[in-house]
């Protein structure tokens, strides 16, 4: 691909960045870098913050035209995203909705279906959250076991998921069920939309260990889904479902990119201040880190290219998803090194270094090699399904 921007990508670039900085509000300026989406308050606030921007013509930017995108390029996309990374905006609070739900609908949705999610996908009107894992199905995924029974116009759901990231403020969930309990274990599973405050669910919050509960336990006792809300076909919704998984893993890790390259911008400011420059071992670990980020960068671009000519993500889109986890697991634990033993401080003390952002961030990222598939599971699939090696 060619980097050099066009004079109307240019001005595209002038266009958002001039709108970033007129609107973004300062009490969300620099969240993209240790963001919670635990916090009711909070959520409110970056669920206002997506509304504005899409109003403005900023979220969906690369949907299509007729489900309310722009149609935009990948270049265009890209800028949208260094632009939001320069202004330190967060990452819009639905983005499982945006990246991974819309594509998913707009490729297996009904027409009915996609009238009524994709404009409020987009606008936040609805949050969206994921309910795939469950206590004996995370890597082994098909191993799910919550069951759906088809009872006239509806699905009676039973069963429980975990770690169901932002369920306690989500007004719907795209959620995997069996309803062929005698198939085999890719077959017999479909894809169901379920509004989470239909009778029977009940949401209990996990807390992390950042100290806060991100994510939930879910249960589910005779949920009555309406058949409408099936999507794809009954008991094929593992290919759906792998639709979006994709995407989870291709267009998410481009999105976290934001906040890498926050979180590297904040280390250097870091140790600037902290006159650590001078440190020979450590100028070698930050330039390492940046290097990384713009490799992580390229190999966005390079998988957002292939969408975006009309390609479905494919395995490949494993190697940033896992590089991604590692570069940013790296940052944190050298910004913790930078710091010393203040990096232990939370936020809550005055003595916190960055009102004790790094201390969040350096736990978060624990999570990093296991959401959106761990890195154990994405080597087996480069191993596998890219250089075609043994199988596990
Ligand atoms: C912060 C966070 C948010 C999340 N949000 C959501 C969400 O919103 N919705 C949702 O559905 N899920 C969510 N998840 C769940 C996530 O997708 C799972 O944690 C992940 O898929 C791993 O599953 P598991 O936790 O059951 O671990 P397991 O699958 O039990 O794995 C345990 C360990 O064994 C290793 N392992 C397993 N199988 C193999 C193998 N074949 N070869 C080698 N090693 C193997 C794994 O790599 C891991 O180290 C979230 C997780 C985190 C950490």
């Amino acid at each position: 691909m060619n980097f050099d921007f066009t004079d109307r990508e240019e001005a595209f670039r002038k266009e958002v960045r001039a709108w970033l900085e007129a609107n973004l509000p300062d009490d969300l300026r620099g969240r993209a870098f240790a963001a919670s989406r635990a916090d009711r308050d909070e959520v409110r606030r970056l669920r206002a913050w997506q509304k504005q921007m899409c109003e403005a013509g900023y979220v969906g930017l690369d949907w299509p035209k007729e489900f309310g995108g722009r149609g935009a390029t990948i270049v265009e996309m890209v800028i949208l995203y260094q632009e939001m990374a320069r202004a330190e905006s967060p990452q819009l609070v639905n983005r499982g909705g945006v990246s991974m739900l819309g594509p998913t609908l707009m490729k297996h949705g009904t027409a009915t279906q996609q009238q009524r999610h994709l404009a409020k996908i987009l606008t936040a009107d609805e949050l969206w959250c994921q309910g795939f894992s469950e206590p004996n199905a995370g890597s082994d995924l098909a191993n799910l076991q919550t069951r759906a029974v088809r009872e006239g116009d509806h699905f009676v759901v039973n069963g429980q998921k975990v770690w169901t990231s932002m369920a306690h403020v989500a007004d719907w969930c795209f959620l995997l069920v069996r309803t062929d309990p005698n198939a085999a274990k890719h077959k017999g599973i479909s894809f169901l939309l379920v509004e989470m405050k239909t009778p029977g669910i009940t949401v209990r919050p996990l807390r992390q260990i950042t100290g806060e509960a991100e994510f939930n336990e879910v249960f589910f006792d005779n949920v009555r889904v309406p058949s409408d809300n099936l999507v794809g076909k009954l008991n094929e919704g593992w290919s759906v479902a792998i639709t979006t998984l994709a995407y989870e893993r291709d267009l998410l890790t481009f999105i976290r990119h934001i906040s890498l390259r926050n979180a590297l911008h904040r280390l250097v400011r870091l140790v600037k201040k902290q006159e650590k420059f001078g440190d020979p071992i450590l100028r070698q670990k930050i330039a390492s880190l940046w290097i990384a980020e713009q490799a992580l960068q390229l190999n966005g671009y390079r998988s957002l290219s292939k969408i975006l000519r009309g390609g479905a993500p494919g395995p490949e889109g494993s190697t940033s998803k896992l590089f991604w986890s590692q570069v940013d697991q790296e940052l944190a634990h050298v910004a913790t090194e930078v710091i010393g033993p203040y990096s232990q401080i939370a936020g809550e003390s005055s003595w916190a270094p960055d009102d004790g952002q790094w201390e969040f961030y350096e736990l978060l990222a624990r999570a990093s090699g296991i959401r959106a598939g761990t890195s154990e599971i994405l080597r087996n699939i480069l191993a596998e399904r890219v250089l075609g090696l043994p199988k596990d």
